[in-house]
């Protein structure tokens, strides 16, 4: 498979599928410049989005953004590893709160990552994302992951927590996993949110043919280091992440002829 191959610029997005609808899984839009300016564009645009916020002023922030954006978006709140080893109480508890008023809303982002404090076996990045799989599992509500460093302790931690075919629905963020990970996850019901740089992972190019359509989603993950932030630049990225996959399926579908 040549999945490194970028799609030519006249590879256009089939408007077929609806992967073609501006629908963008992770944003950080508190964490952008000019947040409600961005916002009432976006959503003129038609631009749909999963609204992420994992550390407690960003709450805030998104819960103020939240009547802009009315029914094209939905909040995800939760407790970033980056942050984990200086959580306290109160703010889990505030968490639990927020989820509760937000029926709608998602759990997360949260996991483990290798790069933040807290991070070895028994710490207490597992803990801290072991109570939001617990809570994502007691109200029903799907788990925005994060994983950077160690997927397999990830799953085996949602394994632990009660994550089954039939119960839960986990969210892999920023997906660049392999075939092992993506048969895992498949078995616990999960969606794989891709990101541009998904696609540069060979590993990840060769297990793409595991996953169905319908279990894809696509995210630009625009936060602070988010280049010349602006509605237009957002939705170029959401699109040529939907052509990169497009493009993938297709060299692939014909190797397979
Ligand atoms: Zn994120």
């Amino acid at each position: 498979m040549t999945g490194s191959l970028l799609p030519p610029k006249s590879f256009r997005i089939s408007k077929k599928n609806n992967l073609f609808d501006l629908l963008d899984f992770h944003i950080h839009i508190a964490r952008l410049p000019r947040p409600e300016e961005i916002s009432r564009a976006l959503v003129r645009r038609g631009y749909k989005a999963v609204l992420v916020a994992c550390e407690p002023w960003e709450w805030e922030r998104i819960e103020a953004l939240l009547p802009l954006w009315k029914d094209s978006a939905i909040p995800c709140f939760g407790i970033h590893p980056m942050i984990a080893a200086n959580l306290n109480r109160e703010e889990l508890a505030a968490l639990r709160s927020l989820l509760h008023k937000y029926p709608q809303a998602f759990v997360g982002e949260c996991g483990l990552d290798k790069r933040f404090p807290g991070y070895a076996p028994g710490e207490i990045q597992e803990s801290v994302f072991q109570t939001q799989a617990e809570m994502a599992l007691e109200m029903q509500r799907p788990l925005m992951l994060h994983s950077v460093g160690d997927s397999r302790r990830l799953l085996k931690i949602l394994e632990g927590a009660g994550f089954s075919p039939t119960c839960g629905q986990p969210i892999f963020h920023r997906f660049s996993g392999d075939a092992e990970i993506v048969k895992r996850a498949m078995a616990l019901n999960a969606l794989f949110s891709l990101h541009l740089d998904s696609f540069r992972k060979k590993s990840f190019c060769r297990a793409l043919p595991l996953i169905p359509a319908e279990r894809i989603r696509f995210e630009t993950d625009a936060d602070e280091s988010f280049l010349m932030p602006s509605p237009e630049a957002l939705e170029s990225n959401l699109q040529e992440c939907v052509r990169r996959f497009e493009w993938l399926k297709m060299e692939r579908d014909s190797e397979n002829l």
